[in-house]
């Protein structure tokens, strides 16, 4: 029974480490998540200043038409004889010096949004790389536990082997055949009659054949293997109360 009972330790802190090693590639996965959403939103703002300086560049090139327009007219203006067609010439300066002053108004709110969004996109860059590094180093941590885990669990495996032998052939199938079908649970101690496993009451005629340690029990409602966990010789053995 005390090899039963170390076996049984063995085998649930080999499924412990198991099942925190299963869920390592799934928190690596969440990181990289994490970096893929940042780097979208960065290349958005990027993209998104981008236009501004482009439209920026638009307008600049088109104030520098209407500069040209403006000189032309201007030229004419000192050939026009007469009062009619100078009228006309003064008008159309007129119009392009006003349509030039709000391709001005336009350029400089641009520009107040070129400076806005490319100081957001110098922030976004930073945050970004301190991100990457702490992502980078979460990973490697993660790695690191996994690798220490998967030694750990290859020294349990040399350890149950050990118990395995000092156990009979029958009753380490029975153990291995509950334990594959009650979620790696095949051997429970009894504390004041109260199976640990599932937390019902042993009757007492069984309970007294269970102090009495004659032979092998199984707790009558979850059918797995019941020790007295009372007693003294198990008791350093068994899980805590
Ligand atoms: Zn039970």
């Amino acid at each position: 029974m005390k090899s039963l009972i170390d076996l049984q330790a063995c085998d649930t802190e080999m499924g412990n480490l198991q099942s925190r090693i299963a869920k390592g590639p799934m928190k690596i996965k969440e990181l990289e998540n994490q970096l893929v959403d940042m780097d979208s939103e960065y290349e958005a703002a990027e993209t998104q200043l981008e236009d501004l300086r482009r439209l920026r560049r638009e307008i600049d090139s088109d104030i520098e038409a209407i500069n040209g327009k403006i000189d032309k007219a201007n030229t004419k203006l000192s050939n026009i004889k007469s009062n009619k067609e100078y009228k006309a010439a003064l008008k159309e300066i007129d119009d392009l010096t006003r349509e030039k002053s709000k391709l001005e108004d336009k350029a400089i709110e641009l520009m107040e949004q070129v400076d806005a969004l490319s100081e957001q996109c110098r922030v976004k860059k930073e945050e970004r790389e301190r991100v990457y590094e702490e992502i980078n180093q979460e990973k490697e941590r993660i790695v690191q536990e996994m690798n220490a885990m998967d030694k750990a669990i290859q020294s349990l495996s040399r350890k149950r082997g050990k118990f395995c032998k000092k156990v009979s052939d029958d009753l380490l199938r029975k153990y291995d055949f509950i334990r594959e079908r009650k979620a790696g649970l095949a051997l429970t101690p009894v504390f004041n009659g109260v199976c640990q496993a599932c937390h019902m009451e042993i009757p007492p005629q069984r309970y007294n054949e269970l102090i009495r340690g004659e032979k092998l029990l199984d707790c009558p409602n979850c059918h797995r293997i019941i020790y007295w966990g009372d007693n003294e010789q198990f008791r350093k053995n068994s899980p805590k109360k």
